[in-house]
């Protein structure tokens, strides 16, 4: 009985993501046909045309970006459990979420373990980038006139640790309890499903959130994982 209505709450989640990833994409889609249409014009000079494009990029990386941000949930069990470099998903994080960074004119620093040593755990690959770009996410969109998004991973008491820090608008204590929790958004566009996603995935890993925030001063993700070699 409980695990049915666990099922039939996942599917509407998954159906009311889906609605919510189709109107977000629908949009740079809308613009980026309207600029291609404009290229047709015949007096069209070189300044316009570059601008132009530049923002059909933009959208369209925008578009790519929603769609990454939800990759995971459409893919279908099983998952695929296996060995996950820590050093190399934060390089792919950073190169992920650096489109949205600069679009906001955020900078982000990885800060990586300073003996080279690699850190790994165990888990599957897609969920868990899944799990680590809605949280940067959050922190990017934490951070509306620009900022520094901090990426770091570490060996703490033999365990991996991921640190996500940004120096954005912060969160009271209250916020930070309702994290994770479905529909708490409190953005405009919000989905609200975001950190539910992300911490439903590291909890099954096996992994521990730690979060400490503070208004106008910024937020820190502590994730820490057993480590494996
Ligand atoms: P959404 O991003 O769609 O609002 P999430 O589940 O990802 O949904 O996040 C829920 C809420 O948690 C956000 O609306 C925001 O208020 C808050 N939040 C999460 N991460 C941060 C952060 N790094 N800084 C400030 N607020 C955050
Ligand atoms: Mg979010």
């Amino acid at each position: 009985m409980q695990e049915e209505m666990i099922k039939s709450e996942k599917s509407k989640i998954v159906s009311e993501m889906a609605a919510a990833v189709a109107h977000e994409i629908r949009n740079p889609l809308t613009t980026v046909r309207g600029f291609i249409q404009l290229f047709g014009t015949d007096d069209l000079d070189k300044q316009k045309r570059e601008f132009y494009q530049k923002i059909c990029l933009e959208e369209l990386d925008r578009a790519q970006l929603i769609i990454t941000d939800y990759l995971s949930l459409a893919k279908p069990d099983p998952e695929i459990i296996e060995t996950i470099t820590i050093n190399d998903e934060i390089n792919y994080l950073s190169n992920v979420l650096m489109t949205y960074a600069n679009y906001n004119n955020i900078q982000i620093n990885r800060i990586l373990p300073e003996d080279h040593q690699q850190l790994r755990v165990v888990g599957d690959r897609y969920k868990f980038r899944q799990a680590l770009i809605n949280i940067g996410k959050n922190a990017i969109e934490a951070l509306p006139d620009g900022g520094v998004l901090e990426m770091q991973a570490a060996c703490k008491n033999g365990q991996a640790v991921i640190i996500i820090r940004d120096n954005g608008i912060g969160m009271t204590p209250e916020q930070i309890k309702r994290l994770g929790t479905p529909y708490y958004s409190t953005k405009e566009k919000g989905t609200g499903l975001g950190t539910m996603v992300s911490f439903g995935i590291i909890k099954k890993m096996s992994g521990k959130i730690e979060i400490t925030s503070e208004l106008g001063v910024g937020t820190e993700y502590t994730l820490t994982f057993p480590r494996v070699n």
